[in-house]
């Protein structure tokens, strides 16, 4: 299981690229590059690729398909995982034995699900989830409406065994140039009004991904989830997250 050092050169140079224009992002807008974590997703990436890419410095990875990371995790010692896909309650036990983070919370029922198993003693003491916002009003896109989420919010702050660190949304596949800021702005304007009622809501805001993360950076992103600009382009389309990509 020895990470291959040729692929451990490549990543390291492809996460200190990555990092740079991260903090030249930063730069721009006078934030602290300390105060963005780059989550390396993984998805359809191998488990001998992944284990070069721990051995980089990619130590958070993010996956969106629960069967992949269950079938990926036992092979990649070190790693922390991150889920970012559409987690079905059914599945929601399996996740907490993999996931140390669930970014896309995207209901009540399954805020509640994850609660009560972490309570029955499922997964870590208390469970760091992100509530995944649909601020475009995307069709196509998992996510709680902002209304809902207004309405629901205090609710999911009483569940003693999540702690909702922030917020995270996927923006819309870039239509025009400008999109994706407006999709960014408008999450962290979200996340700053549900603040001033709900002072339990984190500060965390998901957003950004390869071809936008400097943008998602620079509108305040603390996250970002970032695939092909550190792993190269995947071989398939990847679920209902990307559709046609
Ligand atoms: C695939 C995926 C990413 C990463 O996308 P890239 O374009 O490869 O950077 C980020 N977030 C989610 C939710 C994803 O499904």
């Amino acid at each position: 299981m020895e990470p291959d050092p040729t692929l451990v050169v490549a990543y390291a140079s492809a996460r200190a690229a990555v990092l740079e224009r991260i903090a030249a992002a930063c730069a721009r807008v006078g934030r602290e590059p300390a105060s963005v974590k780059l989550i390396a997703v993984s998805k359809m990436v191998d488990a001998k690729r992944l284990r070069a890419a721990v051995a980089a410095g990619l130590t958070e990875l993010g996956e969106n398909r629960i069967q992949e990371a269950a079938a990926k995790a036992p092979l990649v010692p070190g790693a922390a995982w991150h889920l970012v896909g559409h987690l079905q309650g059914n599945k929601a036990r399996l996740a907490l034995g993999i996931f140390e983070t669930i970014e896309s919370v995207d209901s009540i029922e399954l805020a509640q699900r994850l609660d009560r198993l972490v309570g029955e003693g499922a997964g870590a003491t208390r469970l760091p989830i992100l509530l995944q916002v649909n601020v475009d009003e995307d069709p196509a896109k998992d996510g709680f409406e902002a209304d809902g989420l207004r309405s629901t919010l205090a609710a999911i702050l009483t569940l003693p065994n999540v702690e909702v660190r922030g917020l995270m949304t996927v923006g819309r596949l870039a239509e025009a140039p400008g999109q994706a800021r407006t999709t960014f702005a408008g999450l962290r304007a979200f996340s700053a009004s549900l603040q001033a009622d709900a002072p339990g809501l984190g500060p965390e805001l998901s957003m950004g991904m390869s071809d936008d993360f400097e943008v998602a950076v620079e509108e305040g992103a603390t996250i970002v989830r970032v695939g092909r600009a550190i792993f190269g382009e995947r071989l398939q389309t990847d679920g209902p997250d990307h559709p046609g990509r």
